[in-house]
């Protein structure tokens, strides 16, 4: 194979790796796409499923750190941490409290914005007819037991305000409304008319990857044939792939890929897990987040998948399954009738830097190697808009949407 005829070669089949290799091909590239496990398996297997048109704001924000002591001693708060990991992640978190600021919050909550909005409309056209049975456009219910705002709350809103996003107040009787499968214990509400969900993200990433016709290969890229400022050629567990450039979408362990190309990151694994029931003998019209425990509800083809909770742990211990027997408990609480028997639990590994925002651009040096990862807790919204960026990038265009806030080097 000539250089010229050399593929553009993705590693990680997750939905980010999916979404840049739909953008690539749609760009007349030829694609290859590694990953030694089942595409969509990773990360982008066991999440809540959630789109949203630019209405999530970064994870970090002012005045969070006094929730943190209260959430790390409840046992079944939506924070735990792994004491002797504590010191590995350490940097990270002490960063996180960082760019929680106003001001930096703030700028992160624009360029998430800017990454979303347009995801809904990329999706359908990458996934043409097949949008139907997988994204739906339903709204999505946040509700709280307590009536009254928080100073958090509070500065939510206003985020929220700042950004031109207004969602609608709902009270008790309007909340049952929407949603009669609720306990009547939720005195407040808030609708985002235009956020939607996919119906089995394990099934939308593997929709998109064969709808871009790129070859799939089951290995695993373990580091890269390099030529003065070019990538020349990937190499694996079972080959050496020569490429006309890489793109580097291999979720929480991009980290390593990209230190052998000279970039160091601070992208942290926040670990959360999902309990879903086959059989839930409820049904859910819109997805619902419960705001006092901070994970979400959503209907699924497959099933009631409540998920969410951030451990702080890295990648070596084993599942701890009270997480996900945690969300359960609070499921009970929230949907009387739920039917609990014959639950599965999952945990997975969101890549997550401190700003809540991904990196998304050239390695520094690099003419053709791209970097694509890090989209922590918002994935399945920041995805298609990442493979535009990506797609421009490789084209040499500069992008319509500013990269410059997701730029991998920005640490
Ligand atoms: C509980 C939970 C709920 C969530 N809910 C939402 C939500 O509602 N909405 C939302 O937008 N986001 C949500 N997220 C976040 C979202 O799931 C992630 O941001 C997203 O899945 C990350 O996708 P990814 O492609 O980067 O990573 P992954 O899906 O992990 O894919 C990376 C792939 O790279 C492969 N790989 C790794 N190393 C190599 C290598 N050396 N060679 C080849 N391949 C390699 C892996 O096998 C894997 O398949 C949630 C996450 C969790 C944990």
């Amino acid at each position: 194979m000539t250089a010229q005829t050399a593929p553009m070669v993705v590693i990680g089949a997750g939905i980010v790796g999916a979404c840049c290799a739909f953008a690539l091909a749609a760009e007349g590239h030829d694609v290859v796409v590694i990953d030694e496990n089942e595409p969509g398996s990773g990360c982008s297997y066991g999440n809540a499923g959630q789109f949203n048109l630019g209405t999530t704001l970064p994870i970090a924000l002012p005045g969070m750190w006094r929730q943190v002591p209260k959430w790390l001693t409840d046992p079944r708060g939506p924070l735990a941490v792994r004491w002797p990991y504590l010191p590995r992640a350490a940097p990270w978190l002490l960063r996180w409290l960082w760019e929680g600021r106003m001001e930096r919050a703030s700028r992160h909550s624009r360029a998430l914005q800017a990454l979303m909005a347009p995801c809904h409309d990329v999706y359908r056209t990458m996934l043409g007819p097949e949008a139907a049975g997988l994204l739906v456009q339903s709204g999505h219910l946040h509700v709280w037991e307590r009536a009254h705002l928080t100073a958090g709350d509070r500065l939510a809103l206003a985020m929220m305000a700042d950004k031109g996003v207004h969602p609608q107040a709902l009270d008790a009787g309007a909340i049952r409304a929407i949603e009669p499968a609720l306990a009547p214990i939720y005195q407040r509400g808030l609708l985002f008319p235009g956020n939607g969900f996919t119906t089995n993200p394990a099934r939308l990433v593997q929709t998109i990857l064969r709808r871009s016709g790129a070859a799939v290969r089951a290995e695993r890229a373990l580091g890269f044939e390099r030529q003065d400022n070019e990538i020349k050629a990937v190499r694996t567990n079972a080959d050496t792939i020569r490429c006309a450039g890489v793109v580097i979408a291999a979720g929480h362990a991009s980290r390593d890929l990209a230190a052998q190309l000279g970039l160091r990151v601070p992208l942290e694994v926040e670990r959360g897990y999902h309990a879903m029931l086959p059989d839930p003998g409820v049904r859910l019209r819109v997805p619902v987040s419960n705001g006092e425990h901070t994970f979400v509800a959503t209907p699924m083809e497959h099933g009631l998948r409540f998920a969410g909770t951030v451990e702080i742990a890295g990648t070596a211990p084993p599942p701890d399954w009270r997480r996900a027997d945690i969300l359960l408990s609070h499921a009970r609480r929230m949907l009387p009738g739920l039917n609990t028997d014959t639950p599965s639990r999952w945990m997975g590994f969101r890549p997550s830097f401190p700003d809540s925002l991904p990196a998304i651009g050239h390695l520094p040096g690099l003419a053709n190697a791209i970097a694509a990862f890090g989209h922590g807790h918002y994935g399945i919204s920041l995805s298609p808009m990442t493979g535009q960026i990506v797609a421009d990038l490789v084209a040499g265009r500069v992008p319509e949407l500013d990269p410059l806030p997701y730029r991998p080097d920005r640490f």
